[in-house]
């Protein structure tokens, strides 16, 4: 089925051709690494993940870098002003290099807690300074950029494309600029590509003076272009990225190669908590962990954020997130309901037309621009079905092989290794039913067979009042 993505660049639903046939490139602004990154970051890095699954699952052969900001994102994304890493570590009385290596360690940690299949590159801003030097240079040269003292700044006004990914306007800006503008720029909204402050703690010598650091804008160039080339296909981030980040990358990647830079720009709606913005002032700026502490699973917020479009509004709230842990438990029941009934007497057709039916409209909105909340009621729409009018064995296979191809795009079911006991996830959900099943018909010998299987191969039951759970023990 082919592919349509929603361009921020064009505004438009388009065909996705990748640059190289059977190929994707692609760069996601990663997490400034100041603070342990919060759910509305997660909103962003699962889209990430989504877009990797889909890949994978069509069987491109998929390159995908996710950087780390370590250095040069100021407080408010400012050009002026102290580093977010610096005022953090020195709120925590430690090192910026070992906050970096704290929070980089969460951050890993969480990905792996959701599930995310690894990036092929993390590459860290610190690590990547020569590349930017470079890059500065060439926009010196070039006739884009000029340098003040130990400061070089982007002139913007030497790219004329600046504007078109925002739909910003020079003039608009500069009519808009704050008061105190910075009497070294050219023109108000030039942006630094290397500052010097012999304040900050994490700072290189280069040629253009000592206790120099990158802007945020060119390290995203520096770290995209390395390990994508000059031109690559898909370059992603939260909404709030449009302007000034991805502005200013385009600007300066293209300013400095000649080549086109991103094909295709694609952006995910900020994550509302509360129907509010996230504050520390309202103490919902949350992390992973406060909804461990609440009973919650990881994957249940995994579910909460993809059952919703990327591009949708998404309000998280607590309800909002038992109704999605409800709704995933649905799932794992179906699918033990299912591999229960791969293997009854029910023999015949019935329902193999209602399986392949919410098959094509899965796939038919994922394709249509990873419409993730459409997809998602057709499997929950097949389970009705099941549940009212049953599946013959038949039916039932190919729908559990739907179900894992779902997974495989949505990661929402435990992954699904064998443990030590030998069972598989599917093989427990299935036992824990029937076993359900037979209690209900009275078939305490059954039963009982049931529940010695699965003590014996350590899965823990726990009867609760909306049906049994398990877990591994
Ligand atoms: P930062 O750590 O601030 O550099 O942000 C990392 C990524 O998370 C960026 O792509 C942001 O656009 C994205 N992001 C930040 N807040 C939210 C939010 N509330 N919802 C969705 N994405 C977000
Ligand atoms: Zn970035």
């Amino acid at each position: 089925m082919e592919l349509r993505f929603y361009n921020s660049m064009t505004r438009n639903l388009e065909a996705f051709k990748p640059i190289e046939e059977g190929t994707v490139r692609m760069y996601h602004c990663g997490p400034t690494v100041y603070q342990r990154p919060h759910i509305g970051n997660y909103r962003a890095f699962l889209f990430a993940d989504l877009l990797r699954r889909l890949f994978d699952q069509r069987g491109l052969q998929v390159t995908q870098v996710m950087n780390l900001t370590d250095v040069g994102h100021l407080v408010d994304d400012a050009d002026d002003g102290e580093d977010k890493l610096e005022v953090q570590a020195r709120k925590e009385k430690i090192d910026p290099w070992q906050l970096v290596q704290e929070v980089s360690k969460q951050f890993f940690a969480d990905l792996e807690a959701l599930q995310v299949r690894p990036a092929h590159h993390y590459p860290r801003a610190t690590e990547h300074i020569p590349e930017m030097i470079q890059i500065v240079n060439q926009l010196l040269e070039r006739g884009h950029a000029y340098q003040v003292g130990a400061n070089v700044y982007f002139d913007v006004h030497s790219f004329e494309r600046y504007g078109q990914l925002s739909g910003n306007r020079i003039e608009d800006l500069e009519a808009g600029a704050r008061l105190e503008v910075n009497d070294e720029k050219r023109h108000p909204s030039d942006f630094a590509l290397w500052k010097s402050d012999p304040q900050h703690i994490m700072k290189w010598e280069s040629e253009f003076g000592p206790d120099g650091f990158p802007g945020w804008h060119v390290e995203c160039s520096a770290m995209a272009m390395k390990y994508l080339g000059e031109s690559f296909d898909i370059h992603t981030g939260g909404e709030d990225n449009i302007f000034p980040h991805h502005e200013c990358e385009i600007a300066q990647s293209e300013g400095a190669t000649g080549a086109p830079f991103v094909n295709l720009w694609m952006h995910t709606r900020f994550l509302r908590v509360d129907g509010g913005k996230m504050s520390k002032s309202l103490g919902n700026v949350y992390s992973l962990d406060d909804l461990i502490e609440k009973g919650f699973e990881v994957l249940d917020f995994r579910f909460l954020v993809l059952k919703a479009h990327y591009r949708g509004s998404l309000n998280f709230t607590w309800e909002a997130l038992r109704s999605a842990a409800e709704a995933r438990k649905g799932l794992m029941d179906f699918r033990g309901r299912l591999t229960a009934a791969c293997s009854q007497e029910e023999g015949g057709e019935g329902g193999i037309e209602t399986v392949l039916k919410a098959r094509t409209e899965f796939q038919a909105a994922i394709s249509e621009d990873l419409n993730t909340s459409a997809a998602l009621a057709a499997v929950f729409d097949l389970r009705n079905y099941f549940l009212k009018e049953g599946l013959s064995s038949e039916a039932s296979k190919r729908a559990l092989d739907f179900l894992l191809e779902v997974d495989d795009l949505l990661g929402l079911f435990p992954n699904t290794a064998e443990s030590s006991s030998g069972l598989t996830d599917a093989e427990i959900d299935a036992l824990v039913v029937a076993r359900t099943q037979a209690r209900t018909e009275k078939d305490w010998a059954r039963a009982d067979e049931i529940r010695d299987q699965l003590s014996q191969a350590k899965i823990v039951l726990e009867d609760g009042p909306d049906g049994v759970h398990w877990h591994r023990g």
